[in-house]
């Protein structure tokens, strides 16, 4: 494993990498949105640490905490609601696009892999996604904008109108589980890869931050690039420490194999 700062060599690593392989799977953290000016959670300063995520044992034991949540929600919308995806996501979309990353596995609730043209089949989504609401007991969807009104008006959150039950943002909550089947197909990703590519996650929230070390323990090779340190950098064949998307290849490289088809 090498640690490199200067911004060509760690294009070249990254090219030589995807290159290696024929079946990529990217790992993405709050990391890859920063640029396109969603903050990250940990990073000082950050507004998430201002409005807090209410945990979710909270969340279903009072009316109080439902309101302060869908007020932190709202605060948080209006700081990045407006945004759209920036050049690491559609660098990540032309992987996907190219046909050499198969699944994009995120833990982000922003619906920027969405946004950037990769098909919903593709993306694997850990901790939910914040643009909209389902409902706890019927799994309804529900939308934000509707909820807002609601709330503006009113002071507090509706009820699903199918069922009476708790409406929430369908995102993870901390002390919620894991949804089953994002879990299972992020596995199944992750085993069946030969290269995992991680970006911009402090890969210590579990237990997504397990999967690339289930991908590396079934054979895959695991290249990691964020701004610090990370707790699964030894394990790594590779880590890059520097800034997304400077230290990224201009454009998806190519295989040989893509670029003799290109040329046919
Ligand atoms: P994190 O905040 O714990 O870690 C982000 C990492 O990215 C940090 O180590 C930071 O140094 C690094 N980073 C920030 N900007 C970078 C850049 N431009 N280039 C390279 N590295 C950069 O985020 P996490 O690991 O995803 O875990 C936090 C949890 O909070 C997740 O569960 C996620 O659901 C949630 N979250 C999501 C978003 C989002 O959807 N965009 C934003 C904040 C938090």
């Amino acid at each position: 494993m090498r640690e490199d700062d200067a911004v060509q060599p760690a294009r070249d690593a990254i090219t030589a990498f995807i290159r290696s392989c024929e079946n990529i799977v990217i790992f993405t953290g709050a990391g890859i949105s920063t640029e396109a000016g969603v903050p990250d959670f940990r990073s000082p300063g950050s507004p998430w640490l201002v409005h807090k995520p209410v945990p979710f044992q909270e969340y279903m034991a009072s009316g109080e905490a439902r309101i302060e949540a869908w007020r932190r929600k709202f605060a948080m919308d209006d700081i990045y609601r407006h945004l759209g995806p920036g050049a690491t996501h559609h660098f990540i979309a032309e992987g996907v696009a190219q046909g050499q990353v198969s699944a994009v596995v995120t833990q982000n609730i922003d619906n920027l892999h969405q946004r950037s043209g990769i098909p919903d089949h593709q993306i694997i989504e850990l901790h939910g996604n914040g643009s909209y609401a389902h409902c706890l007991h019927c799994d309804r969807r529900h939308e934000i904008p509707e909820i807002r009104i609601h709330f503006e008006r009113y002071g507090y959150p509706p009820v699903c109108d199918d069922c009476g039950g708790i409406v929430k943002s369908a995102t993870i909550s901390f002390g919620q589980k894991l949804p089953t089947e994002a879990l299972r197909r992020a596995r199944e990703a992750m085993i069946r890869a030969d290269g995992i590519i991680v970006l911009g996650s402090s890969l210590v929230v579990r237990p997504a931050a397990d999967l690339p070390i289930l991908a590396a323990e079934a054979g895959a090779r695991l290249l990691i690039v964020n701004r610090e340190k990370t707790p699964l950098d030894s394990a790594a064949d590779y880590v890059i420490r520097g800034d997304l998307p400077g230290v990224l290849p201009e454009l998806w490289p190519l295989t040989d194999m893509n670029a003799s088809s290109t040329s046919r």
